[in-house]
């Protein structure tokens, strides 16, 4: 920003989670009708719950405070103490849930390297362990969709059928992780559901691109969802009036999962100007998370995300020589036109020294 411009509003792309509510939003949680939902009163969460199980096309769904939870709760039903799971390696269960499967269920992940964050088949054949008293016995399958350290990637629903058909001829439960789900139905146009149903259970968030305050859910068989709940309560996640999250999870559905594709094209944009600089290779978003490559001894991404910073555009350092940027609802076109702009400027000044 030159002197004497108007001082304009951080364009945020660290993360999804950083929108704040819309108006749309805060009405619906002042306005929310609730009970206390320990004891099944509250008619909002009941409603979110009913409508989450119907896109995914499952028995039931249970809000949870966060999606770590929902994971977490997922894992301990499925799996037995001391068993193994199967799970990409570069999920965020394995990364950012700090150990939690250990920690609370003492559950052994076996994480599978992949070049494209694609699970098959012939991974779970080398992965899944012979029955052998010598060895872990594994419990469950994980997917991610979209994959976030994978660029955002979206994994097709073919792939979603064999894997699950491949782990349930092993008597072999599956999970899947659909934090972003949402994204991936925007950038194919297949429902959620589609992704949902070869799997067993799913966890979808609402805090993440579809911009809501707070909560996750977590979708699967009735029964299912009956353990979840003591788990959930065990873990201290079972609320009150938790209605008036739920309302703006409500709000949220109606009215963000339309403009996702927006987001997508945003990605894209920005990638495009990322890509015309010298020692950045980027992984072309499919979705909203845009991954690129950068070259450390041309000093990338620090010196690039300074001159962003100082600019008022935030993007993150995302570890192992990688720069993360998230588009959502909080940037707008003409945002993206000014980080667009940043880039440019950066990459001409550059090149003159
Ligand atoms: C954010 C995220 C979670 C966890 O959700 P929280 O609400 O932060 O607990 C799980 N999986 C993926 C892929 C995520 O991006």
């Amino acid at each position: 920003m030159s002197p004497g411009d108007a001082p304009s509003a951080v364009v945020d792309l660290r993360s999804d989670t950083v929108t704040v509510a819309t108006p749309a939003m805060r009405r619906a949680m002042a306005e929310a009708e609730v009970g206390d939902d320990q004891l099944g009163d509250d008619p909002t969460v009941r409603r979110l719950e009913a409508e989450v199980a119907r896109l995914l096309g499952k028995e039931r769904a249970l809000f949870f405070p966060t999606g770590v939870m929902a994971n977490q709760t997922a894992l301990a039903v499925h799996a037995d103490w001391a068993s193994e799971i199967v799970v990409e390696a570069d999920s965020h269960l394995v990364h950012w849930e700090d150990s939690a499967a250990a920690a609370l269920k003492g559950l052994q992940l076996r994480p599978v390297i992949t070049e494209d964050g694609v699970l098959t088949p012939e991974h779970l054949d080398a992965a899944v362990r012979p029955d052998s008293r010598y060895q872990p016995r594994t419990g469950l399958v994980c997917l991610e969709n979209t994959h976030l350290a994978h660029g955002g990637r979206v994994i097709p629903v073919e792939a979603i059928e064999r894997l699950a058909g491949a782990a349930h001829e092993r008597g072999l439960p599956v999970h899947l992780d659909g934090a972003r789900l949402w994204h991936a139905e925007a950038a194919t146009g297949l429902p959620i559901r589609a992704f949902a149903a070869p799997v067993d259970s799913v966890m979808v968030a609402l805090s993440k691109g579809l911009g809501a305050p707070v909560g996750s859910l977590l979708a699967g068989r009735a029964d299912f969802i009956e353990q979840a709940w003591r788990i959930r309560r065990r873990l201290g996640g079972s609320m009150r009036q938790s209605g008036h999250l739920a309302a703006a999870g409500l709000v949220a559905l109606a009215e963000q999962r339309a403009r996702l594709a927006d987001d997508h094209v945003h990605a894209r944009r920005i990638a495009a100007a990322l890509d015309r600089i010298d020692g950045v290779q980027v992984t072309p978003p499919m979705t909203n998370v845009l991954l690129a490559r950068c070259d450390p001894s041309a000093g990338l991404p620090g010196s690039l995300l300074a001159h962003l910073q100082a600019e008022g555009i935030l993007m993150l350092d995302f570890g192992g020589h990688q720069l993360r940027a998230v588009t959502h609802f909080g940037v707008d076109s003409a945002a993206v036109d000014r980080v667009i702009e940043a880039l440019d400027g950066w990459r001409n000044t550059a090149r003159r020294v």
